[in-house]
């Protein structure tokens, strides 16, 4: 065990001597072991790369030992670590001439092997011990940061896979409900076609009450299946005109412009980002419908779609002149199945917003809202243009021209 007391294994603390061999390198091993240091003579680079490999707290090298050969190698193992690990490494120099031929490396070249500290002789033995403990101090800091980053990795694994269940759960789920649901829709229009009649009113409505819960039942597994749907599937990200995707999603909710009376203006010259179209023609889609339901009874919805492209993302903007979103509730309302409002006042299942979150995710970027109450909502995406996993050659461009897909 080291003066330090760590319970760290044995390896972990042992401080490695290279020197020439052998007065300098066994005075400086007796020395440090005298202090209660674990420490060892390492008579070749060979060894050294070979010990460095089943672990090492610090590296004590005599600068004599070292030549331009060793020095290499020592670089290249020092370049092998992990990102983690930056062994330190303490140099002690000296003012006499070189006795040998072989080309010595500069100071310059040592220190850019990496965490190296220079000690010039004369040195006592009290310092080169201070050092050393430091070495073993930071050493320690590092292999407790390696179990960090251990434990930080596990748990990304296991909140990684229980997601992946999760998705393929809610997925299964909502899949398999809708045969069910269908039939009970089914049976019950039997059952108002053919005993209509009979029912009386009250029948009628039990049966009419049903099939409406039936029918949300029914849009809630189509929210469900969508939402498990931008988890499960591959992003297909291929060159897409911002015009074009913000048209079929304003496209797609004509009836509701219609039946709102709604106005959906798109302002700001096209652009041709890297992205999933058919998750980017929904993340408009879910933003723009989001403006044209909620607003004030009697209110003319007017929904502005705009962008900003600088170098590195675009950022869109969904402003509305709705109901607003106060502003406790404006980080809520991105979770799966908050809703602000009851059903009856403004329809919908709280999957939407959840969704759009989703989306921008799934292309490396950020959504947030500012919004004041009474006065109107603007959602902001902010995607990166290129995508990470992408090919950086695959440029986004402003023309329409093609590049190829890719699935990630
Ligand atoms: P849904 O629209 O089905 O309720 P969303 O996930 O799209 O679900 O939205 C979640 C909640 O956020 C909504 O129920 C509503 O309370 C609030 N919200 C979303 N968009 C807006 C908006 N443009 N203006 C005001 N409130 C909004």
């Amino acid at each position: 065990m080291s003066p330090l007391q760590t319970d760290r294994l044995p390896t972990e603390q042992r401080v490695l001597v290279v020197g020439p061999f052998g007065r300098d390198a066994h005075l400086a091993v007796q020395s440090l072991q005298r202090t209660g240091f674990d420490a060892c003579a390492i008579a070749s680079i060979d060894l050294l790369a070979e010990e460095i490999r089943s672990g090492v707290g610090a590296i004590l090298v005599v600068a004599d030992a070292l030549d331009l050969q060793f020095m290499q190698r020592l670089s290249d193992c020092m370049a092998a670590q992990p990102t983690w690990s930056d062994i330190p490494i303490i140099v002690i120099t000296t003012k006499a001439k070189a006795r040998s031929r072989v080309a010595k490396p500069s100071f310059e070249e040592i220190g850019n092997v990496g965490n190296v500290t220079f000690l010039s002789q004369p040195i006592s033995v009290q310092t080169v011990v201070g050092v050393v403990r430091l070495a073993l101090r930071s050493r320690s800091r590092q292999y407790a940061m390696r179990e960090l980053i251990q434990q930080l990795d596990e748990k990304i694994e296991d909140l990684t896979r229980s997601n992946s269940e999760f998705q393929a759960f809610a997925y299964t789920v909502a899949h398999d409900m809708r045969e069910p649901i269908r039939m009970i829709e089914s049976y019950l229009s039997l059952v108002s076609d053919r005993f209509g009649m009979v029912l009386g009113p009250t029948g009628t409505r039990f049966v009419a009450d049903a099939g409406s819960v039936a029918a949300r039942m029914r849009t809630l597994l189509q929210a469900l299946l969508a939402y498990a749907h931008v988890g499960n599937n591959a992003l297909l990200a291929t060159p897409v005109s911002l015009k074009s995707v913000a048209t079929a999603a304003i496209n797609n909710l004509s009836e509701a412009i219609a039946c709102s009376s709604g106005n959906v203006v798109i302002s700001g010259d096209d652009c041709v980002i890297q992205g999933d179209e058919a998750l980017l023609i929904q993340l408009f889609q879910n933003l723009i419908g989001n403006g044209l339901k909620f607003q004030k009874p009697g209110a003319t919805p007017y929904v502005e779609v705009r962008w900003v492209v600088d170098d590195n993302q675009w950022t869109c903007s969904v402003r509305d002149n709705g109901i607003g979103i106060p502003s406790e509730a404006q980080e809520q309302v991105f979770a799966i199945f908050k809703r602000l409002h009851a059903v009856s006042e403004y329809p919908g299942c709280g999957i939407g917003l959840a969704t759009c979150r989703r989306i921008v995710d799934r292309h490396g970027g950020r959504i947030w809202v500012e919004s004041e109450v009474d006065v109107g909502s603007t959602f902001h995406c902010s995607i990166p243009l290129r995508l990470p996993s992408i090919d950086p050659t695959a440029a986004p461009t402003t023309t329409g021209e093609t590049a190829g897909s890719a699935v990630f």
